[in-house]
């Protein structure tokens, strides 16, 4: 084995082969994996090797497509066989919502450029005539859909980055993985060491021993999963006999069921209710190629289903049932990508989906190991989506629930409520008592709404129960005040001698002037958008910025990435450290003036303004800005002050009728003055032009920002994309993200966004559409659960398009 590699990959599973193939595609050829035992070792061995596009994140469908269609390359080249059926497949609803769930992944293919179609359930039948079509009321067809051999298939892989030029070694288990004081890293095997600038964690099973080497906790866990084979069945080889194909794939979500041929017989798999976890804590080193014990009882509530559903089932025997254990994280997405505070040290695990995602993970990692950049939208899987609130406890409840749920139906409107409520600020209490219900956004307690005595959320594609009592919140806002809680946004502070010089050249704006506040777009080396921040001058190298609170990892990691080495700037995430409030409409500078000892007139503290000041007797930094796009105050303080501010300022605004809003009021508020929100419309694949924040780049500042090349080519060309907002015939339900933009019958873009702007009383959606067309106000339609509606295009933002209200001008 050699003494020094420019990357070591640690498992040899389908994830880690997968990396190794792609790194020595790309041209790191000097990329050396180590597998403890034998390849594929882990959970690879033993899957069921079925594989598909479905995924709820876009962005992770595309990668899958990618995934598949990447087995016939690595057979060609490996000569190695994967085994690959693509025999295509069925979907089955069994109730219309989950049949509306189906509606919109046929849309969401549409743009994706995934082959799917809705079909009756006698037309399911013809295709997979196993289940009887009386259970279901309608289904999907797909095409790309299949099964592989888990085995062959990583073999593939790795028989392919060998022949371009990467070493494996078996038998070779890494004990530690030690920083050396120039940065690179020494990985200590039972084989001797090796230094490398670049450590990839594909330890599947043993992810998180793995991430303890270097003292990390990976929110990781393992499931036991169980499927079982069926004797060979004569309802298989009539199929067989009569169409001359396999039986197609078919997934029962109603049953919570997967299933295919497997030989002669059926395989049928199951995510059951009463999932167990397996080495909640540790896993041990000395489990190998070996099964767990299966647990038929677990699984017969499912199998009941299954045998009504697909009936040759009740007299089918059962040859084997395959209990293995694999891993997880919270939100069932892998975890992929650098980790903050240890450069060089990348993740490819939790990946539950080896056989449609591990292509997608491999080509992700790579490309940013090499470029900088993952080349995609990985946003859904990067590691950097958790941060240090992700505990092993908190995993287990979450992956826990994941598992239980992964078949169920997840409406736009439903917060799981597993590992809750975890973070909390000090108003909880009150906005509960309120009648607040709660969303959990980056582990904190997120107020979206609040319920009259005896409402509750009900859960559905269609407006719900909120829709009323959400209307009176935002109408609240536009006619007097409302006030919310904030604390959710990431707040950072930068400072330093070299803070001003720092931010000039991570962020694409100017840096406002001392007491002031702009937006702040920050763009990566390509002149995409890797975040959208206010950015505020406190003065004396001191600055404030608030961005979204789910990626503040994220941020960090982007942000500890470019800092001087020369210690003149430090940030620092406040996170709970400063909470915030926000009073917003056209009565929030009455209300805030009675309290504030501090002159909030247009002339004193105009639009974009910020001071610290007194409210009260609280000291509380106030930034004269509101996402509601009205007039507004964001207010931020000390934890400690935030339930005196709370009480104060609802008891002064009482005379002004003030009303509690939560986030869905606040989504409502800033659809209607189209503006955007980070991992929505402002996301790692857009640039500032097409997502309509050219006017905050400044390209005549004299810093040369990260971005500012690219940024200044997709000004000059016009870039690809424009964002724009429409208004949509909607009946009883709107758009959540995700549906396609017809465009004179084709389908031209994808929805960003959307839902009822109440103060305006039209139903929005944002999205992105080609520039050529994006000035046309007619010829769109945008379809919703099945149906194509007529939309228009938005010259101009629903409310207040000049921005008078906000600048206090009326
Ligand atoms: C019953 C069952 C059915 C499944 N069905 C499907 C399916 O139909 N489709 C699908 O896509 N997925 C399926 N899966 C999931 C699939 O198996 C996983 O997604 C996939 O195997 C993950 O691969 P991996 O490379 O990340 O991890 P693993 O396969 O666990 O590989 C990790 C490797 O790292 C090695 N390793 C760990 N630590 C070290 C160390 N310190 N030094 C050296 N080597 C180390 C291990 O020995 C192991 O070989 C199924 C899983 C199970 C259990």
């Amino acid at each position: 084995m050699k003494s020094h590699a420019q990357v070591v990959v640690i498992g040899g599973g389908v994830v880690g082969c997968s990396v190794l193939y792609h790194l020595a595609k790309f041209g790191m050829k000097d990329s050396v994996l180590l597998e403890r035992s034998e390849l594929t070792s882990g959970s690879t061995w033993h899957a069921a090797g079925g594989m598909h596009t479905i995924n709820g994140d876009p962005n992770v469908a595309k990668l899958q497509k990618y995934t598949i269609e990447l087995y016939r390359e690595i057979e060609a080249l490996s000569e190695q066989s994967t085994g690959l059926h693509m025999t295509g497949g069925v979907m089955l609803a069994a109730t219309e919502a989950r049949f509306d769930w189906i509606k919109g992944l046929v849309a969401k293919g549409r743009y994706l450029g995934i082959e799917a179609e809705i079909i009756t359930p006698e037309e399911a039948h013809q295709d997979m005539p196993l289940l009887d079509p009386k259970c279901f009321v309608g289904a999907m067809r797909t095409v790309v859909d299949g099964h592989l051999d888990p085995s062959g298939t990583t073999h593939a892989y790795a028989k392919s980055a060998r022949k371009l030029g990467a070493e494996i070694h078996r038998h070779t288990k890494v004990e530690d993985i030690v920083r050396q004081p120039d940065g690179q890293w020494l990985v200590v095997t039972d084989q001797g060491n090796i230094l490398t600038q670049h450590v990839v964690n594909a330890g599947g099973l043993w992810a998180r021993e793995v991430g303890r080497m270097v003292g990390l906790e990976l929110p990781v866990l393992a499931m036991e999963h169980m499927y079982l084979i069926t004797e060979d069945m004569p309802e298989v080889a009539e199929v067989n006999r009569t169409t001359g194909k396999e039986v197609v794939h078919a997934v029962d979500f109603d049953g919570e069921l997967y299933l295919r041929q497997e030989r002669g017989g059926m395989l049928m798999g199951t995510y059951e209710k009463a999932c167990v976890p397996w080495s909640e804590k540790r896993t041990p080193w000395d489990f190998g190629h070996e099964l767990l014990e299966p647990d038929i009882d677990r699984i017969a509530p499912s199998l009941e289903v299954g045998f009504q559903h697909f009936p040759a089932f009740q007299n089918a025997g059962i040859k084997q049932i395959i209990n293995g254990p694999f891993t997880f994280a919270p939100d069932g997405n892998p975890l992929v990508g650098p980790v903050r505070g240890l450069p060089g040290f990348w993740c490819a695990c939790g990946v539950m989906a080896g056989f449609s995602q591990g292509g997608g993970v491999g080509l992700a990692l790579a490309n940013w190991m090499i470029e900088g950049d993952p080349g995609f939208d990985v946003w859904a899987m990067d590691v950097g989506r958790y941060g240090d609130w992700a505990t092993l406890k908190y995993t287990n409840a979450k992956v826990r629930e994941n598992y239980s749920r992964r078949f169920s139906i997840k409406f736009p409107n439903e917060e799981l409520t597993a590992a809750r409520p975890l973070r909390t600020t000090p108003i909880y209490d009150k906005l509960k008592e309120s009648g607040a219900q709660f969303g959990a956004a980056y582990g904190l307690e997120v107020p979206l709404w609040f319920a009259p005595e005896g409402v509750k959320d009900s859960f559905s594609w269609r407006r719900s129960s909120d829709f009323e009592q959400v209307g009176k919140e935002a109408r609240a806002v536009r006619s007097s005040v409302g006030l919310s809680e904030i604390s959710g946004f990431a707040k950072y502070s930068v400072t330093g001698t070299g803070a001003r010089a720092w931010l000039d050249g991570i962020l694409a704006c100017r840096i406002p002037d001392q007491g002031r506040m702009t937006l702040a777009p920050m763009l990566k080396h390509d002149g995409k958008l890797i975040g959208d921040f206010t950015l505020a001058n406190l003065g004396d190298d001191t600055f404030f910025i608030a961005g979204s609170g789910i990626a503040e990892e994220y941020h960090m990691r982007w942000f500890e990435e470019h800092l001087p080495e020369d210690g003149s700037v430090t940030v620092k995430a406040e996170g709970l450290g400063l909470v915030g409030l926000a009073l917003a409409g056209p009565k929030s500078r009455d209300l805030l003036a009675r309290l504030a000892d501090y002159d909030l007139s247009d002339q004193a503290f105009p639009f974009m303004a910020i001071s610290w000041m007194d409210i009260g007797m609280a000291p509380a930094l106030v930034g004269r800005v509101s996402y509601t796009g009205d007039l507004g105050y964001e207010i931020w303080c000390r934890p400690e002050y935030q339930r005196y501010l709370f009480d104060l300022l609802m008891d002064a605004g009482a005379a002004h009728n003030i009303g509690l809003f939560g986030s869905r009021a606040l989504n409502a508020l800033r659809l209607e003055k189209s503006f955007g929100s980070w991992a929505r419309e402002y996301r790692p694949i857009y640039g500032p032009y097409e997502a309509g924040l050219g006017r905050f780049v400044s390209l005549t500042k004299n810093a040369d920002f990260i971005g500012k090349a690219a940024a200044a080519k997709e000004k000059q060309q016009g870039g690809k994309l424009r964002l724009c907002s429409f208004i949509l015939a909607a009946k009883d339900a709107d758009v959540i993200g995700d549906e396609p933009i017809w465009f004179k019958g084709e389908v031209k873009g994808w929805v960003t966004s959307g839902g009822y702007a109440h103060a305006s009383g039209k139903s929005v959606a944002m999205g992105y559409v080609p520039r050529e067309i994006a000035e046309q106000a007619e010829g769109w339609e945008i379809e919703l659960l099945g149906e194509r509606l007529p939309a228009r295009l938005l010259s101009e933002p629903l409310f207040d398009p000049k921005g008078e209200r906000m600048r206090g001008a009326i």
